[in-house]
């Protein structure tokens, strides 16, 4: 028996307890060689007439025997000689294919896809195997070698024994491996099944190229089951030769030779959705790195997208093998929602594929992926406003909390994605329709939160500022506040080109909200009516705080108001919302209030009343009003008044 060099059986003991965390890719690491193995003769024949071979005829077998304990992994590609035997298998971290790969750098391209490059994958059979015995005949001999080992120690490499590929031209090899007893600790037979190969051929080889067959088992109904005594079976099973892979990448072909229906299929398929896709992007990608992608964003969000048991990634794949199922990396937090796959030759794994620290490349495909969704969206948006308002309603959250989350850092990218529900037209509108319909003297956006649409059109300071022709954007989600606290400002990019708004400049709009406090909305002459009335009623306001001491830090007259005699508005950073969110949180106690102001409107009949109750110095009078105003205007926020047993009793006193 040979032995493996020390440092390969350091290495190799290493590999097989360590570097690889999940045992079962042991089948597509086998499946990736026997694959290379093919592509390899293929390419022996386009380049030397000497070989001729019959491509229908090149694939791959995978079969188990149960008694036995054994799965074999057998192809008929290019085959080992003794000492390639030796070499590429006596010797971890040798890889053969890179080698191959090397010498024939310039015929890259459709002859092959050679997958192999680090000379490590054959080990992983050892994860599950105690034996591993390789039989392979080169193409063109005649006698075909056995190599073997119990991963162990060393190896053995021997002529092969008798009925062991020496059939007439049974050039390839089979990689028999001898399963260990199922333990506790880990369960082999699962791997000893026709489903459990099955699907793991599916799951990690389904787009190898070359077809990977198993008998299987089928059944079939019997003819004339009438004529059959009561307790005959009613099926016969046969044993049949199965192609489980599907084996076209659909990523890797352009989006024109592609019928939607497939891609549609595929989405389906593979990411479990009812629904087909609502957008289907795919490109490809040359040079310092290459690589084929294909995103989907569904049409419909998944029953758990917000919950954290949801995993964002895309499916990685190097030459057409599963690499990992969700590579969160590709995808930023607030595309969470888009599904797909990435396909890289060049992604220069770490030898187990599967610990992919440290990746530039990965960064730089993410990069583009992001752009890609982006531009996708923005097109959407123009093209199909309906399917993009569905998309808004299902995964703007998403985008909304990608703001908010990076302290408005992603708003630039984020902003114009962004739909918001327009009080004076009815429908959404995005940030930059807004801004290009603001009427001449507004000189912000505004908006009004609260938990309902129906309620937040009614309020005062909404219905007033779209009375002045002011348009209002009614936000009912709890994170859109906060979410425009972060932003503070939209950027809107100049228009170009001749479009019905050409020549308007970029700029930058603050956000408010239109239950600020001191909120300039009014006309000139509104607001000096609002002055003097302030001027001439000092002593009015200080008598109405002063019985409202612990609920508003002031009152005061506002200009803004039209219709209603009085509301709320606030100072500082906190909004009615913003509170009535965090008191739902777990902190509520600890959670910041709002800093309420009373606003009267100074040309309501209601003023009038309270400027009489002051001259005649009807305090009780006064007391009541105060109390009755400032609860009304809560009930039109829709909050709840602080004392419901003294609103009622008042509201009877005033009868
Ligand atoms: P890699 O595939 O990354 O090169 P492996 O450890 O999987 O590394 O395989 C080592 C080498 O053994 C391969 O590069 C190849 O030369 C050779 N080899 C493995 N399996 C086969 C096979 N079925 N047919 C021919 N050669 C093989
Ligand atoms: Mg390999």
């Amino acid at each position: 028996m040979k032995q493996f060099k020390t440092e390969s059986k350091k290495l190799l003991d290493l590999m097989i307890n360590s570097i690889y965390t999940n045992r079962e890719i042991f089948l597509r690491e086998l499946v990736s060689n026997a694959s290379d193995a093919i592509d390899k003769l293929s390419f022996a024949a386009l380049t030397d007439s000497s070989v001729s071979i019959n491509q229908d005829d090149l694939a791959i077998r995978v079969a188990f025997d149960k008694d036995a304990r054994t799965i074999t992994v057998s192809d008929n590609g290019i085959g080992m000689s003794a000492e390639e035997l030796e070499e590429n298998l006596g010797t971890i971290a040798h890889s053969g294919s890179e080698a191959f790969k090397a010498e024939h750098s310039d015929a890259q391209g459709d002859a092959m896809d050679i997958i192999g490059q680090f000379g490590v994958g054959f080990y992983s059979s050892f994860m599950v195997a105690e034996r591993v015995r390789v039989v392979s005949r080169a193409f063109g001999s005649d006698q075909a070698f056995a190599w073997e080992s119990d991963g162990i120690e060393g190896y053995t490499v021997e002529p092969a024994a008798a009925g062991e590929r020496d059939g007439e031209g049974d050039h390839g090899t089979d990689v028999i491996l001898y399963l260990r007893a199922s333990s506790e600790a880990e369960d082999t037979d699962k791997f000893l099944s026709e489903w459990g190969l099955r699907d793991l051929i599916k799951r990690y080889s389904n787009y190898v190229r070359h077809p990977i067959q198993m008998m299987v088992t089928k059944s079939e109904p019997v003819e004339n089951p009438e004529d059959l005594p009561e307790d005959a079976p009613r099926y016969v099973e046969h044993q049949e030769l199965e192609t489980i892979n599907s084996m076209t990448p659909i990523w890797k072909k352009r989006q024109s030779e592609v019928e939607q229906d497939d891609y549609d299929e595929f989405y389906k398929s593979t990411f479990h959705d009812w629904s087909a896709p609502a957008r289907t992007i795919s490109f490809h990608a040359e040079g310092s790195i290459s690589y084929d992608a294909l995103l989907f964003i569904p049409s419909e969000a998944p029953f758990d997208l917000y919950s954290k048991d949801y995993e964002k990634g895309l499916a990685l794949y190097s030459s057409n093998v599963l690499i990992q199922e969700k590579c969160a990396d590709l995808l930023p937090d607030y595309y969470n929602f888009v599904r797909g796959v990435v396909d890289s030759p060049d992604v220069t794994l770490n030898i187990s594929r599967e610990t992919l620290q440290q990746n530039r490349q990965l960064r730089a495909i993410a990069k583009r992926v992001e752009r890609k969704i982006k531009s996708e969206l923005q097109t959407m948006l123009v093209d199909d406003r309906e399917a993009y308002e569905k998309f808004f309603e299902n995964f703007g959250r998403g985008i909304k909390f990608g703001i908010y989350n990076s302290y408005g850092m992603n708003a630039g990218e984020l902003a114009d994605l962004l739909l918001f529900w327009s009080a004076k037209e009815e429908k959404y509108v995005t940030l930059r329709e807004y801004a290009l319909a603001m009427p001449e003297g507004l000189d912000k956006i505004l908006y009004a939160s609260g938990d309902s649409r129906e309620r937040l059109a009614k309020l005062p300071a909404v219905t007033g500022a779209v009375k002045r022709g002011y348009d209002v954007l009614l936000c009912t989600a709890d994170v859109d506040e906060f979410m425009i606290q972060a932003m503070r400002t939209y950027h809107m990019d100049a228009v170009a080109g001749d479009a019905e708004n050409a020549g308007v400049d970029a700029r930058d709009l603050e956000l408010a909200n239109v239950s600020t406090a001191n909120l300039d909305l009014a006309t000139d002459e509104e607001k000096q009516e609002a002055e003097k009335a302030t001027k001439d009623n000092q002593g009015l306001f200080d008598a109405m705080a002063a019985k409202l001491q612990d609920k508003v830090s002031a009152v005061k007259v506002s200009a803004n108001l039209t219709d209603a005699p009085a509301c709320i508005a606030t100072e500082g950073p906190i909004s009615l919302e913003m509170e009535r969110v965090m008191m739902q949180g777990p902190d509520a106690d600890a959670a910041p209030r709002a800093q309420r102001v009373l606003e009267l409107n100074a040309s309501h009949p209601v003023f009038d009343k309270l400027v009489a109750a002051q001259e005649a110095g009807d305090e009780e009078k006064l007391a009541l009003y105060a109390s009755l105003l400032y609860d009304q205007a809560l009930l039109v926020e829709g909050l709840p008044v602080d004392d419901p047993v003294e609103f009622a009793k008042n509201v009877c006193a005033l009868m």
